[in-house]
């Protein structure tokens, strides 16, 4: 049975009663249980573990610590292309959005790859909007085949694909694919995808498990939040994450927090999630999932992300650009605007500036990979470029 069809059985609506209705005791029985249930982690989200913070913090770094040690895992974002067929109204690509568009050549991926290489990154994301003719399933592993030497951990953040389709990016060398599931509310789901093929909800929903079987081995899920409410957001997660890693179990599983961002297309958020929320569960996350990796990106600011380290977090973007060629300028050349989905000449004026292609949306933490890596130092926890090599276990 796949996710989707569990998902369609679970009881989010009482789930989520039970989480705003928790009380304090049920709040403390769940921090003293392992392995929780999911009605646990409906208590651990709860208003009512809002005023426990301080001691879901405290066994949230335990358990981190236990399983982790005192160790940041640092990732760059590199973006292959901004190209996309969908429109989603939260993002910067979508396909109406008159933006600066380019799709880099393998030769400018790899200009860029090795800029980022040189701040000391080894696991870099691939990122591409959806865009089967530009972004296709050739030119993902030809990009893959060119970077695997230089880098040993390659994951991808790209439009879902067949299982078939994902088999030569595997046998290139890439060994984690991310997909967020953006809203599991099928609702708004399909009122914010207004076109393309990612209005398909189940699709997008059973890519992971798609992944896996084409031999991807570390999954990578998560929500956008600042769509629906958090909370049925987070255990809808939990959720997708529970069958994962009991169908999914030969692969590692992480799990992204992302909040909403500005971007092109001005979209406010439709709900909102405080920074007191995100710590909370970042923590409910670590008691339910303690060998799960929790990822923190850019989209937040410094002082947060300092603050998050010790708390579970394991996974950490720096110095991220979130535009095609933002490390290097690479693709400056070959640039073009869209209109309405079609391409339209730059005018002289337009080139006369320093132009480049339009980012995914706004970062807020904009320390370099270097400062990033001495802060970590500072909080006693080790930056960490690369987890594995792989002539050790070839
Ligand atoms: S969220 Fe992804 S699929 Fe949607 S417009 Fe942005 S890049 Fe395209």
């Amino acid at each position: 049975m796949s996710f989707v069809a569990e998902f369609d059985a679970l009881p989010l609506d009482a789930g989520l009663k039970r989480s705003l209705s928790a009380s304090a005791t049920n709040v403390r029985e769940a921090l003293t249980k392992s392995p929780l249930a999911l009605a646990d982690f409906a208590g651990l989200i709860s208003p009512a573990a809002s005023e426990l913070l301080e001691p879901l913090c405290r066994r949230s770094r335990a358990l981190t610590q236990q399983r982790f040690g005192k160790v940041i895992r640092l990732f760059a974002p590199l973006y292959l292309s901004n190209e996309c067929v969908n429109n989603c109204k939260y993002c910067g690509f979508s396909r109406d959005n008159p933006i600066l568009r380019v799709t880099l050549s393998v030769d400018e991926v790899l200009r860029e790859a090795r800029a980022l290489k040189e701040q000391g990154f080894r696991n870099i994301l691939l990122v591409a909007g959806e865009h089967p003719r530009f972004v296709s399933k050739n030119y993902l592993a030809d990009c893959v085949r060119t970077l695997h030497d230089e880098f040993p951990g390659i994951s991808l953040e790209v439009g879902p694909m067949e299982t078939e389709d994902y088999r030569p990016i595997v046998r290139a060398g890439a060994e984690g694919l991310v997909v967020y599931q953006e809203t599991y509310d099928r609702a708004l789901y399909a009122e914010l995808h207004t076109a393309g093929p990612k209005r398909d909800f189940n699709w997008r929903m059973e890519t992971p498990e798609r992944a896996y079987a084409a031999g991807f081995r570390r999954l990578g899920i998560g929500a956008l939040f600042g769509l629906a409410d958090w909370r049925f957001e987070a255990l809808c997660v939990a959720a997708h994450a529970d069958y994962l890693l009991r169908n999914c179990w030969k692969a590692q599983l992480t799990i992204s927090l992302p909040r909403l961002r500005p971007c092109a297309g001005e979209f406010e958020p439709l709900t909102r999630m405080t920074d007191r929320d995100l710590v909370q569960l970042v923590c409910a996350f670590r008691l339910m999932f303690p060998d799960a990796g929790l990822v923190l990106s850019t989209r937040e600011p410094a002082k947060l992300r300092d603050g998050l380290v010790p708390l579970g977090i394991t996974l950490m973007s720096a110095g991220s650009h979130t535009e095609p060629g933002g490390y290097t300028g690479a693709g400056k050349e070959h640039l073009h605007q869209t209109v309405h989905g079609r391409i339209v000449e730059l005018g002289a004026s337009e080139w006369a500036s320093d132009v480049h292609a339009t980012g995914q949306f706004d970062i807020a933490d904009e320390r370099s990979p270097m400062e990033v890596a001495d802060r970590i130092r500072r909080l006693g926890y080790e930056p960490v470029w690369k987890d594995w090599d792989a002539t050790l276990t070839a």
